[in-house]
Formats: C-alpha cells, sequence, structure tokens
C-alpha cells in the first residue's frame, strides 16, 4: 500500500521525552468528584502525562449509562487545571468535537465504533478542517488495516498531521481469554507503513480485566508502542462502565513500577554481537528457501507422476499421516505444535497448488 501522510513528531505534542507517553483517567466521567479524586491521584505519578475521559458512551444497548455529556468535559478541565496535565476525549459526531473545543481539551480521539465507518470518519475530518488538534485513532472493530489507514488518510486530506494511532484489539468470534482480541501483526504492519506515526496500545479494552493488563502492557512496550492508553477510577467496583477492566491510582503505580521498559538500541557491543547472531539467522533462512525450493522440486515430480497414472492431487489420508508425524518430529525436537501446524498447512497449500497447476498444464 503506497500510503504517504504528513505526519508531525510526536515531540511535539505527545511525547515530553523517550519514555512510553502514558494515558490515564477513568473509562466515563461520572461525578466531579469520582474525576477529580481520580485524576488528581494519577496526576501524582510523574509518568502519567495525559488524563482521559469518557464524556459520550457508545453502548451496545439502549437504556442504560451512556455518558454523562457535556457537563464532564467541565470537570476534565478542572482536572486539567488541578494537575497540569493534558486531557483527551473520545469524539463520534461534530456536536462532540466542538464541545471539546469549547472546553479546551487538548486531545481527540476517534473511538473504535467509529473508525469502522467512513462516512463519521470523513464527516469529523470535514469539521476538523481549519483546526490543529490532535488526533489518535483506534483500531476499526474488525481487523481491517485499510481501513485503519484510510482514517488517518481522511484526518491528513483535512489537514490534521498530529496523529497517533491507538491499538484496543479486534472483534473475533473466539476471543478468549481476552475482550478484544490483540492481533498484534496488525499495529505492526502499520507502523511498517507508517514509521513516524506513533502509535499507543490500549491495554484496557484489550484485556477486558484487571488480571491481563500487566503482560498486555509489557507485551506493548516490548514491540516498541509509543505509550499506553489505561483506564483507571478511584473505585472500580462502583464504575458506571467497564468495572473488571480500571485500576485504581495505586494499583496503576504498582503495575507501571512493574513494567520493563526497555531500550530499542543497546550498546556498542551488544549491536555487534546482535550484528552476528542476526548474520546466522539470515543463513539459516538461505538454507530454509533451499530447502523448500528443492521441496518444490519434489512436488512437481509427484504431480507429473499422479497425472500420467490418473491419481487425485488431494490424498486425505496421506495429509492425516504426515500431519501427524510432522507434529510429533517437531514436537521432540521442542517446537510450539501449534506453530508447526500452521507451518505445514502453508507448505501443503503450495503443494496441492502447485499440483494442480500440473493437472491442468498451467506453468508452476
Ligand atoms: C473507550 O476508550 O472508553 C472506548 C469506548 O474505547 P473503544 O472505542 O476502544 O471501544
Ligand atoms: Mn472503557
Amino acid at each position: 500500500m503506497g500510503t504517504r501522510l504528513n505526519i508531525t513528531d510526536s515531540n511535539q505534542w505527545l511525547a515530553k521525552d523517550d519514555s512510553p507517553v502514558i494515558i490515564s483517567g477513568p473509562c466515563s466521567a461520572e461525578s466531579r468528584d469520582q474525576m477529580l479524586t481520580t485524576c488528581n491521584n494519577i496526576a501524582k505519578d510523574k509518568r502519567v502525562s495525559i488524563l482521559r475521559a469518557g464524556i459520550w458512551k457508545p453502548r451496545t444497548r439502549p437504556d442504560i449509562f451512556e455518558g454523562i455529556g457535556e457537563i464532564g468535559l467541565e470537570w476534565l478541565k478542572e482536572a486539567k487545571e488541578n494537575t497540569g496535565l493534558k486531557t483527551c476525549v473520545e469524539v463520534a459526531t461534530a456536536e462532540h468535537i466542538e464541545a471539546a473545543l469549547k472546553w479546551d481539551v487538548d486531545i481527540l480521539w476517534i473511538g473504535a465504533r467509529t473508525t469502522v465507518n467512513p462516512f463519521s470518519v470523513q464527516n469529523l475530518a470535514d469539521v476538523l478542517k481549519g483546526t490543529d488538534i490532535p488526533v489518535m485513532i483506534k483500531n476499526p472493530l474488525n481487523p481491517d488495516l485499510k481501513l485503519w489507514i484510510g482514517a488517518f488518510e481522511r484526518m491528513n486530506n483535512a489537514g490534521i498531521t498530529k496523529l497517533a494511532g491507538i491499538h484496543r484489539g479486534f472483534h473475533a468470534y473466539d476471543n478468549k481469554p481476552y475482550r478484544n482480541l490483540p492481533m498484534w501483526e496488525i499495529p505492526i504492519e502499520l507502523k511498517r507503513i507508517l514509521p513516524n506515526l506513533p502509535v499507543i496500545c490500549d491495554p484496557s479494552h484489550i484485556s477486558g480485566k484487571r488480571e491481563l493488563l500487566k503482560a498486555v502492557s509489557q507485551k506493548a512496550l516490548d514491540l516498541s508502542f509509543d505509550g499506553l492508553m489505561i483506564e483507571s477510577h478511584y473505585n472500580p467496583d462502583i464504575a458506571l462502565t467497564d468495572a473488571k477492566q480500571q485500576l485504581t491510582p495505586t494499583a496503576l503505580k504498582t503495575m507501571l513500577d512493574e513494567l520493563i521498559i526497555r531500550d530499542e538500541f543497546g550498546t556498542e557491543d551488544f549491536e555487534l554481537k546482535i550484528e552476528a547472531l542476526r548474520l546466522d539467522i539470515d543463513d539459516m533462512d538461505h538454507e530454509l528457501f533451499n530447502i523448500l525450493k528443492r521441496r518444490n522440486d519434489k512436488t512437481k515430480l509427484i504431480g507429473q507422476y499422479k497425472k500420467e497414472n490418473n491419481i487425485t492431487v488431494l490424498q486425505l489420508d496421506r495429509l492425516r499421516i504426515m500431519m501427524q508425524e510432522r507434529i510429533k518430529y517437531g514436537d521432540e525436537l521442542g517446537i510450539d505444535s501449534a506453530f508447526i501446524n500452521k507451518l505445514l498447512m502453508l507448505i501443503h497449500k503450495e503443494s496441492i497448488r502447485i499440483q494442480t497447476n500440473i493437472m491442468q498444464d498451467k506453468e508452476v
């Protein structure tokens, strides 16, 4: 995908220094007291640099708490004045943007349920035209990287250059043990395609429960995410939304203390050693490709032979026995069986493609 975006350096609006940006605050603003107690306490931890609060909540079903509305922005502004921290809120309509700008919110974010809809994203981009406000875009609910990138493009076309991504996981039929499947390969691919775009992880909405937060946060840091957005509440058990996944300010501090922040680059000695190891890996990958080429050549011979003898390409018994034998062999070598399974399926698919082409006298 050829995507060139004009992205303002994150140091100019998001990051204070090289350490990960920590955004925290309640899932939903509920009361002045809840907002100020929570925000004043999390702000005592100097690693937190941005306050969050949900003002309008996109709920699955009607007739439950759908956010406190504009009054919450007044409390957020008070929290900002008390703590000196920047603030961010989710916006989904032109009215939300108007209210957020009126109450001096520093950063807007677009929620997962809005990113899925190009009409909505375009609408927000049209309203934001002419402003310079930073916009963070959560991934769409469905694992569609192009849709996510499209939202950045729409903002960029409207002149918004202070952009960041927020990875909050994806809806999946089988999402256990998560609330939303992380599918890390998608944000990694986003970072590969848009290397200048800061990408933050939202472990709260990926995890859905406090017990998973630390592992998900650590994984994000190990994958060089630029920061974390973590929901917090002075008393999570009475929270009106997402009670199971919010942390008290104290628990947030403990978790941040426990997270290991690794350097992206090491000492000269480290770099030399890693370079040598990487050269070995390069050689091994070449060896692997040579073996795959020899395997494909053998598959062609088998395909030819089946064709001459009028035998079907697919023989399920052979596939079953082969899979069992390889998984056992791999297991003895200590290779993860799920990995072997996926690899074999890919190799087998290629073998079927080669043989089918031979049957149909096509190039292989
Ligand atoms: C939120 O951050 O409170 C929220 C609603 O998140 P998402 O859009 O990721 O579901
Ligand atoms: Mn939430």
